[in-house]
């Protein structure tokens, strides 16, 4: 019997469709990269000049800005969503609300190989790939104008990438978007009635049932979440309450990098090269809200931080678009119970 699920943090229903019955290998996916030669891929070392001058690199001793000699590096999107300079303007129109277009949109080039994955960089390569996202984080939420800043990665035509050179991106946005925003408000509310964090809560739950845990490392956890919407969505999270990505010590992102290395290995192992979609949840940005003074005043003690892991293996269709739901063919309980005999087989090396 499929099952109608509510996931506690959005309240948002899904169907688990697991008798559906299907299996890793029904979802194995080859290549999804659409290749460009390395020669004319703009992000690739030696092509400094095709991108808008650098606001961010990690770089061998004695290199210069734009030239080659970086690890990681961060530019300006060359075709931007959204535009930097100018005011917001918020303005009515009846019923109608808008601004202007305002936000930043940022490339992080995640390292000067062009093949890399997450799975094959060094856990060392991407903890910098994190220090990167910290200090753009930091950077941009200066800018009083920012309300969200959004980490994502895409990787595969399917999830959306136009370059297979590993990137992901950093947007910046005047409003918090309506995912996140319902997501700080479940946290809020519960919070105020419980004085605990819901992620908190959440987690230590999971701990004691032990059904959809995939992996728990010394300060990282990652759950295949109750109500999933695609098959293997996974949920990361640092074990240790933390409200903010930017502000998470080293060492827990360190951790961080060797776990998503081992999660995507196992992944590969299983579905092949399937695309997906990371995305990074974290705090907004805290400005000050005229006439509401203790707007974010429970932020540090209710928000928990986590990553999205969101593997393009189900279409979303005609259904999805006309409720809302989602039909999930994986049990998340199955789904962590494969991935978690999968990383059991893997070759223990350490990087
Ligand atoms: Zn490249
Ligand atoms: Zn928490």
């Amino acid at each position: 019997m499929p099952e109608l699920r509510k996931d506690p943090i959005v309240q948002r229903w899904v169907i688990i469709a697991a008798e559906r019955g299907q299996r890793p290998s029904d979802f194995r996916m080859e290549s999804p990269v659409a290749d460009v030669n390395p020669r004319s891929c703009p992000l690739c070392p030696n092509n400094e000049e095709r991108t808008p001058p650098e606001v961010f690199s990690i770089r061998l001793d004695g290199s210069r800005p734009n030239t080659p000699g970086w690890l990681v590096r961060v530019v300006p999107n060359k075709f931007p969503a959204l535009q930097l300079s100018g005011e917001l303007n918020r303005r009515g129109m009846g019923l109608f609300d808008l601004m202007n277009g305002i936000g930043a949109h940022e490339v992080v080039i995640e390292t000067p190989e062009h093949t890399a994955d997450w799975d094959s960089m060094t856990t060392e390569q991407l903890y910098r790939v994190f220090q990167a996202y910290q200090a753009r984080l930091n950077a941009l939420g200066e800018d009083t104008r920012f309300r969200y800043l959004l980490v994502f990665r895409n990787y595969g035509v399917q999830a959306g990438a136009s370059l297979s050179h590993p990137h992901s991106q950093i947007i910046a946005l005047p409003i918090v978007p309506q995912l996140p925003k319902e997501k700080l408000t479940a946290a809020r509310q519960y919070y105020l009635e419980k004085e605990r964090c819901l992620f908190c809560d959440l987690i230590f739950q999971e701990q004691e049932l032990q059904k959809r845990v995939v992996m728990e490392s010394e300060h990282i956890i990652v759950l295949s979440p109750f109500a999933a919407r695609f098959p293997y969505e996974l949920h990361f999270f640092p074990k240790a309450h933390n409200h903010d990505f930017a502000r998470t010590e080293g060492k827990v992102l360190v951790d961080l990098a060797e776990v998503m290395r081992r999660i995507l290995k196992a992944i590969k192992q299983l579905l092949g090269q399937p695309a997906y979609n990371f995305v990074l949840q974290t705090s907004p940005n805290p400005i000050p809200r005229p006439g509401r003074p203790d707007y974010w005043g429970t932020l540090p003690y209710d928000y928990h931080w986590h990553l999205e892991f969101l593997p393009r293996l189900t279409r979303v269709a005609g259904f999805e678009w006309g409720t809302g739901f989602y039909i999930n063919p994986v049990s998340p309980e199955a789904a962590a119970e494969i991935l978690r005999e999968t990383l059991s087989q893997l070759p223990n090396e350490a990087r």
